[in-house]
């Protein structure tokens, strides 16, 4: 009898799974995917998309092709809810899907506390949000993690190359680029001044206004707009289930991406926490080195056999988009900002979505 396999997200580990799946169907297991949007946005390329540099069509994967090249079933659907126990998942319109294996990557959140504020998560919000906001005359972001700054410095190159008038704002908690060396976010916030963005760094966004955020240093700093990203969120998809989460509600996965408690429950990306590995950043790059693992532990679980094991590389390369085809280039200590990273980034990024993109058409 046939196994039902249920890719629960279309992120970057499961557009890996999916891309395999082309190559080397897996005999007797029918797969579905389980995604609210047809489409699977890039974001590596939001910075260039919002400075003008590629179009929507160049940013994202079409899933309903993908899927039907690779003979599984696509339901555009949100899932609510797991019942690992029960081997079932509940999507948000109460509609039930079983499963005998489920495998989640459904990124992260940012959630914003007032509906003033708009988020770009899940990633297919992001173009309808950003084509509205780059046009107004001072656009504020809260968070200054890598997403915020790299944002910042587009939608101010989009607004300088369309002579709209006023500053891009950002309101960070911490200094900018925290996770980052004290000199790369010197580096980055002297870019911000030549570019003309405003900062106010180490306050904290307190109160959204129509007109104005508030900080919890008193500032009342004007907008025509604020984007929300004050870091990855967990969605309420696992605290409303019976599994183990951290403290924000993400799913905990030992170094197989197996949840916790359950071998048949597996997970990638952000939407889940590595219990070896706790701290370990919310970022695409490691969702992308899951992909591979995830995969070959789907097929092992499947046929019986042992299970490999994924160990998060200590450095991480970033590429931040710094506006007109210059890209800041950070690993570890080192931080370079020239027009060969941007072409770089550039060169990772469209070989990355072309990968899923050839394969859809
Ligand atoms: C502007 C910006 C730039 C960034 N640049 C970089 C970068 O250069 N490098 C980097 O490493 N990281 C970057 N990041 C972070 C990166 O986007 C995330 O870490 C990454 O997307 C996480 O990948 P993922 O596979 O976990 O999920 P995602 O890529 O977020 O995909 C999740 C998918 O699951 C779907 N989904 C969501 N909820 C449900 C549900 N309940 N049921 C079913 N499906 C669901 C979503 O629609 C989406 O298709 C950037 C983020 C932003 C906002």
């Amino acid at each position: 009898m046939s196994k039902r396999l249920l890719l629960v997200g279309a992120g970057h580990a499961h557009l890996e799974v999916i891309h395999q799946l082309k190559e080397r169907k897996l005999s007797q297991v029918d797969v579905c995917l389980i995604n609210p949007s047809s489409y699977q946005y890039y974001s590596g390329m939001f910075s260039g998309y919002t400075e003008g540099l590629y179009e929507e069509e160049d940013t994202r994967v079409d899933l309903e092709a993908l899927t039907k090249r690779a003979g599984i079933h696509f339901i555009k659907k949100s899932a609510g809810r797991i019942l690992p126990k029960q081997k079932k998942v509940v999507c948000s319109d109460r509609s039930v899907y079983p499963f005998d294996v489920v495998s989640f990557d459904t990124g992260s959140r940012s959630l914003p506390p007032s509906s003033i504020a708009r988020t770009i998560k899940p990633n297919y919000q992001f173009i309808p949000q950003v084509n509205e906001i780059r046009k107004t005359t001072h656009p504020l972001i809260v968070g200054g993690g890598a997403a915020g700054c790299e944002l910042a410095m587009s939608i101010q190159t989009y607004k300088n190359k369309h002579q709209i008038p006023g500053n891009v704002r950002v309101i960070s908690a911490e200094r900018i680029l925290s996770d980052a060396p004290a000199h790369v976010s010197r580096k980055l916030r002297s870019i911000f001044s030549k570019k003309g963005i405003q900062l106010w760094e180490h306050e904290r966004a307190s109160e959204v206004l129509e007109d104005c955020v508030i900080t919890d240093k008193g500032n009342r700093v004007r907008h025509t707009g604020v984007l929300w990203l004050g870091g990855a969120e967990a969605d309420s998809l696992f605290q409303d289930s019976d599994v183990a989460c951290d403290e924000q509600g993400f799913a905990y996965v030992r170094d197989t991406l197996q949840f916790e408690g359950y071998d048949h429950v597996f997970g990638a990306g952000d939407c889940v926490t590595m219990t070896d590995h706790p701290h370990l950043a919310k970022s695409g790059v490691y969702a992308v080195r899951q992909g591979p693992v995830l995969w070959e532990n789907l097929q092992n679980y499947l046929k019986g056999n042992p299970l490999k094991r994924y160990n998060p590389q200590t450095n991480a390369l970033y590429i931040l988009s710094t506006g007109h085809k210059k890209g800041l280039l950070t690993y570890g200590p080192i931080a370079h900002h020239s027009h060969q990273a941007w072409k770089l980034k550039n060169k990772i990024d469209t070989e990355f979505i072309q990968k899923y993109k050839s394969f859809s058409e």
